[in-house]
């Protein structure tokens, strides 16, 4: 086990997760979203820990590559498909599915020789206004999808929703309408949801789901944690304490010199930093939790490593195990005191950073 930073997974969680994605569209296939080295977890290893889903997506065709050279067999999904005749080539000859969001894509297909079939699919922009047909190019880009010779029929129809985790929100109930419009006398596959879709907007538990960050355990939404929703946090963040001192009030701790120390403060150094992706702007008061206790981050993030006030931990030990995120201490709480979210820590783990599986 190494000393300092590195990060637990605990597989048995990821297939856990899954189940609970089943629980709430039972009668949906599951595309497991695994892009970004699956959130930071290891994109071929969660791969592999996901047997029973029914498909992957991966951002971009370099991670649908590394999952084929892995024998990875499942469909894999390609969100942001292809760009030029060189890439939509590599989707077909390895048996990944393009998702089609623009017309120029489709002028492509019709030009390109294509070595094998090549099963698509097409993404309607239904309000999110990133990548996607519009409503009104549509009908026409299906009808020349369909006239494409080399592409499978059917042709399976997804969207993505802006504001899902944002449960007063109209524009969610507005994109499924719109949606549905389009999709008027098509009836092809459908695919909606991520995970503030699926769990929280029941008309997106259509035929496929396309769960990400409750995979990994995380809640999608704001002030809600995984484990409220019956989901088990896959990744524990750890390192140690490597020197502990004591400081006298009005002592100025770290880079800035801008924690000025309260009263006499035990001061621990942890071996973490914005160089393992412990994110830098992490406000004094970000808990830690040591020997089980949680006690605060003090002054500023280094690159290596951060400042703890422990004088409220008096057992406090060099050597101690520090945990940053995960067992007993959300992400989702983290990320509030970085103003960031969790999808970013997660992502933002840097190669450095052991991951070891338990
Ligand atoms: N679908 C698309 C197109 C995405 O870009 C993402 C993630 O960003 C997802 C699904 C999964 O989202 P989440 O991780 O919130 O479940």
């Amino acid at each position: 086990m190494s000393g300092s930073a590195h990060a637990t997974l605990n597989l048995a969680a990821v297939a856990r997760n899954l189940a609970r994605v089943r629980g709430f569209a039972p009668a949906a296939k599951v595309m497991a979203v695994i892009k970004a080295d699956a959130y930071g977890h290891g994109l071929v290893r969660i791969a592999r820990s996901l047997p029973d889903a029914d498909a992957f997506a991966v951002a971009r065709l370099d991670e649908g590559l590394a999952l084929r050279q892995a024998g990875i067999a499942q469909r894999i999904a390609v969100l942001q498909g292809f760009a030029n005749a060189r890439e939509l080539v590599a989707h077909a000859q390895h048996g990944l599915e393009p998702i089609i969001h623009a017309p120029r894509q489709i002028d492509l297909l019709e030009q390109t020789p294509l070595p094998a079939p090549l099963a698509v699919w097409a993404k309607l922009d239904s309000g999110m206004h990133r990548l996607g047909l519009l409503p009104e190019e549509f009908d026409a880009c299906m009808a020349r999808l369909h006239a494409c010779p080399a592409v499978s029929k059917p042709i399976p129809v997804m969207t993505h929703l802006a504001n899902a985790d944002m449960l007063q929100d109209p524009l969610t109930e507005r994109q499924l309408a719109v949606f549905g419009q389009a999709l008027d006398g098509l009836r092809p596959e459908r695919g909606i949801g991520n995970s503030a879709g699926l769990m929280a907007w029941t008309g997106t538990r259509v035929e496929w789901v396309r769960p990400g960050i409750m995979l990994y355990g995380v809640s999608p939404f704001p002030y809600r944690t995984g484990p409220d929703d019956g989901l088990e946090p896959v990744m524990t963040f750890r390192t140690r304490l490597i020197a502990i001192k004591q400081l006298r009030a009005g002592d100025a701790v770290g880079y800035g010199g801008d924690w000025i120390c309260p009263h006499p403060t035990r001061l621990g150094v942890a071996a973490v930093g914005y160089g393992d992706g412990y994110p830098r702007h992490a406000q004094p008061g970000t808990p830690v939790l040591v020997r089980g206790q949680r006690v605060p981050l003090i002054g500023r993030v280094s690159m290596d490593m951060i400042t703890l006030d422990l004088t409220d931990c008096p057992a406090a030990q060099v050597e101690d195990e520090v945990i940053l995120w995960g067992e007993d201490l959300p992400v989702e709480e983290v990320a509030r005191h970085a103003a960031t979210i969790p999808y970013d820590l997660l992502c933002g783990i840097t190669p450095r950073v052991q991951r070891i599986e338990i």
